[in-house]
């Protein structure tokens, strides 16, 4: 999806040749630091936490809220595994939570789920799809539960006018080899909060250590790990960041054309979003109304070389492959397993969350790409209209 070239390459060139790879060498003019900075304004947030990985972005999210063992956190049933391992990894329970035909967390199953236990909800932002913040928020601030919006498949998106992953209390991003910006890896952690951001420091760098010239700490320090990044990712991100206005507008033009070219066709439906204006436009989602006619509508695409998926095929992110969450087996050492916790009670089955199961068999998906020439997308377009139009009808 990213795009990278010339810009990157001189960016990285700079670092080498200025020796310094190390962040806290550069200090606030290294490139590590510039890029929270730049981030923090682009996401409309007052802290960014550059790191090794959008996981120890939801990690030091959680850490930072205060999550740990004995607490249970509301995750949807279609997600990448990591949200629900960066619970684990904090000693808390992922609680597993429905879709809806979204893609994203139904809020309705978010408040069915609650317990005396619950601690936080990860909305994560699916495609870029935007969850429905304002109930989600809603039900937050009225149960007294902490917001961590998984964001690492929406970068730049918004919903409401605001940025995705600046409306929760933290919000997380990645920038592995298959997000919208990439450094190959990587990933950065949002709050405005002041005590969320000095907790998340410290569980990031090894207590924060290094970094000498943040003062004012007023957090005790504890013992943390490292997720810290360095001054070659940092660079090729600052970079990446430029581009995201640029790769964001392509995709939701080729978006836009899609499904102005595909209307009228009722079939299916397009899945509805959030806020349609604020999604990122990666993935056109059309919703079946059965498993086979998505089969069979996915088969002819892909015989006509038209390239699709369906979500139910994706793996680690569809709950009942999650084995660890599935098997309980949250840790490499039982007094540290999650699923230990004197007084945790949760068990997992595969089909116990049937209506995203049905959702995610009936959904296809397109990918939307920066850089198609318009002959081939409409060509793309005619295709479909192909598979579902009546002999009478004209294609064009
Ligand atoms: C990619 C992804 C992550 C994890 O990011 P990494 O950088 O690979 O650790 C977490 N959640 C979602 C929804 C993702 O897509």
């Amino acid at each position: 999806m990213y795009i990278i070239g010339k810009e990157e390459i001189e960016a990285v060139k700079k670092v080498i040749e200025s020796g310094q790879l190390f962040r806290y060498r550069g200090g606030e003019n290294g490139e590590s630091d510039k890029l929270e900075r730049e981030w923090s304004k682009k996401m409309g947030c007052e802290y960014t936490i550059a790191m090794t990985s959008g996981t120890a972005a939801l990690i030091c999210g959680l850490a930072g809220m205060g999550v740990g063992p004995g607490d249970e956190v509301i995750v949807p049933a279609y997600t990448f595994m990591a949200t629900a391992s960066a619970c684990l990894a904090v000693g808390a329970v992922p609680v597993l939570a429905e879709i809806d035909e979204t893609l994203t967390i139904d809020p309705d199953d978010i408040v069915r789920k609650i317990t005396p236990r619950t601690k936080a909800i990860i909305p994560v932002h699916m495609c870029g799809f935007p969850c429905d913040m304002d109930a989600i928020m809603h039900i937050a601030k009225k149960n007294k539960l902490y917001v961590l919006e998984d964001a690492c498949q929406a970068v730049g998106g918004f919903y409401k006018g605001r940025c995705l992953g600046s409306i929760g209390d933290t919000g997380a991003f990645s920038f592995n080899q298959f997000k919208i910006l990439s450094c190959g890896e990587g990933g950065a952690m949002v709050t405005n909060d002041r005590i969320v951001y000095e907790k998340a420091l410290m569980q990031h760098d090894s207590g924060a250590v290094f970094r000498s010239y943040v003062s004012n700490m007023t957090h005790p320090f504890f013992s943390g790990w490292n997720f810290r990044t360095n001054e070659i990712p940092s660079a090729i991100m600052r970079v990446q960041l430029r581009r995201l206005d640029g790769i964001l507008e392509a995709l939701r033009k080729e978006k836009e054309t899609l499904l102005s070219e595909l209307e009228g066709l009722d079939e299916f439906v397009f899945n509805p979003v959030n806020d349609a204006r604020g999604e990122c436009a990666t993935t056109l989602a059309m919703l079946f109304h059965d498993r086979s006619e998505a089969r069979s509508f996915l088969k002819y695409l892909q015989e006509h070389g038209v390239e699709a998926s369906t979500p139910i095929d994706s793996d680690l992110h569809v709950y009942r492959n999650w084995k660890p969450v599935m098997e309980k087996r949250g840790a490499h050492h039982p007094a540290r397993d999650a699923f230990n916790v004197p007084g945790v009670q949760i068990n997992y089955s595969p089909d116990m969350c049937k209506r995203t199961l049905s959702i995610l068999e009936r959904t296809v998906y397109l990918s939307m790409r920066v850089d198609r020439p318009v002959n081939e997308l409409t060509a793309v377009a005619d295709i479909i209209k192909g598979r579902f139009c009546h002999k009478d009808m004209i294609v064009k």
